[in-house]
């Protein structure tokens, strides 16, 4: 009998989890999203290291590296817009600071959920709001009233996970601010960058700018002082003013960029958080992703940890049978070196919304994203 598992949030972690699954034999998947379709928008995410040997495990290498932002590198530019400094997406092997392997996460998104849409029953516009959990069973019930059975639930619903809130306790609980709220949004290419990103920054504040899709469009990105609960985070207009205001006097294109931030068709903004738990699992629920152990934006580890989480979630459920307690033992103590890395690195690298001379100091000595790895096991996968 296949194993019925629910997959909570349908971004990165959860149709990555769903292919990983489909790799083995005997799992009926099925994910939930409560968006009413996939999400659009953020800026680029990154595979480095450990990551770009796992796609080419999944058999996703050529289809990620055709979507990839083809980016070339990044300058970092004083209030007037003098250079300070580059990085090219060469250096560090291409694991630096501008990643080789970098897509849009919407692109990412898509990508997965069109590689998985015909593995796994996808449901958007909907999500649990009561789970009990039984010796042999969770049983299920949604916002739309449907009630289900399942043998296992994966909280792949990011930073502020309402399956972790449900099972584990409430955010305040396990979300750890670094200090800076981050809006994302997509505007002109009016700078005619070419295939190339800037980023201006002042103590405890951050803009850039990159140009994307064959330089047609650009996306932006704003960050600002600020935690958790300067904001509400259902109240877009309170995320505009406010970031409006903590912006006051910074140069450079950043009044541009406020001007358009009504325009804008995709706006996004959170904290640069982390997510801390003592435990990754409660009988017979688990926490994937940004959800479990999410390292901040500022470490570039985030889509990393869905993948290397996923792969491994799936591969220690397949090798342990009936066993889900032995396989969320083993996934969770396989990833958490790793995961304390990667979350060292986004708390130190958090400083960087400073002065970009600082930033540069900061991105040569830690090198982004390669100063630590992990081993990936094998598994006998399909
Ligand atoms: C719109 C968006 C833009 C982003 N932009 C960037 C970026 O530019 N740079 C960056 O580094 N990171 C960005 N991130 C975060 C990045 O995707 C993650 O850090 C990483 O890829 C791990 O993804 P995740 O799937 O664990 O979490 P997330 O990407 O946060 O996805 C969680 C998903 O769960 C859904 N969800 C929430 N609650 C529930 C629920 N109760 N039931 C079902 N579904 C639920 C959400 O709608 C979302 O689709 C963004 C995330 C989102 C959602």
């Amino acid at each position: 009998m296949s194993t019925r598992v629910l997959i909570c949030g349908a971004s990165i972690a959860g149709p990555i989890l769903a292919h990983c699954l489909a790799l083995h034999d005997g799992f009926e998947v099925t994910v939930v999203e409560r968006a009413s379709g996939l999400r659009p928008g953020g800026q680029a995410v990154d595979l480095r290291g450990p990551g770009k040997e796992l796609i080419k495990r999944l058999g996703l290498d050529e289809r990620i590296r055709a979507a990839c932002t083809e980016v070339l590198g990044m300058s970092a530019v004083d209030r007037d817009g003098n250079e300070l400094n580059r990085h090219l997406a060469t250096d560090l092997g291409g694991d630096g600071p501008i990643a080789e392997i970098e897509i849009l996460r919407g692109d990412l998104s898509e990508l997965l959920y069109e590689e998985t849409a015909g593995q796994a029953e996808y449901r958007f516009g909907d999500h649990v709001v009561e789970l009990e959990q039984r010796a042999d069973r969770v049983e299920v019930r949604f916002a739309s009233g449907l009630r289900e059975t399942y043998d296992l639930v994966v909280g792949a619903d990011g930073l502020r996970s309402g399956t972790r809130a449900m099972v584990f306790g409430p955010h305040e609980d396990y979300v750890r601010d670094l200090g800076a709220l981050i809006a994302y949004f997509d505007v002109p290419n009016h700078l005619e960058l070419d295939r190339w990103m800037l980023y201006h920054g002042k103590r405890g504040h951050a803009a850039a700018i990159r140009s994307i899709r064959d330089n047609r469009e650009a996306t932006a990105l704003i960050a600002v002082p600020g935690v958790s609960a300067d904001y509400d985070h259902r109240d877009v207009a309170g995320q505009k003013a406010l970031i409006r205001e903590r912006t006051a006097g910074m140069g450079w294109e950043v009044p541009w960029l406020l001007d358009r931030m009504d325009e804008a068709e995709v706006f996004y903004f959170d904290t640069c958080g982390q997510a801390h738990l003592p435990s990754w699992s409660a009988g017979r629920v688990v926490l994937l992703g940004d959800a479990a152990c999410c390292a901040a934006p500022t470490s570039g580890q985030g889509t990393n940890q869905a993948f290397i989480g996923a792969y491994i979630l799936a591969g220690e459920l397949a090798k342990a049978g009936d066993d889900h307690s032995a396989a969320f033992s083993a996934y969770e103590r396989l990833m958490r070196d790793y995961v304390a890395g990667n979350q060292r690195m986004g708390a130190l690298t958090a400083v960087p919304f400073a002065e970009p001379e600082e930033a540069a100091e900061w991105n040569d000595d830690r090198t982004l994203g390669t100063v630590h790895g992990i081993e990936l096991p094998d598994y006998a996968v399909l």
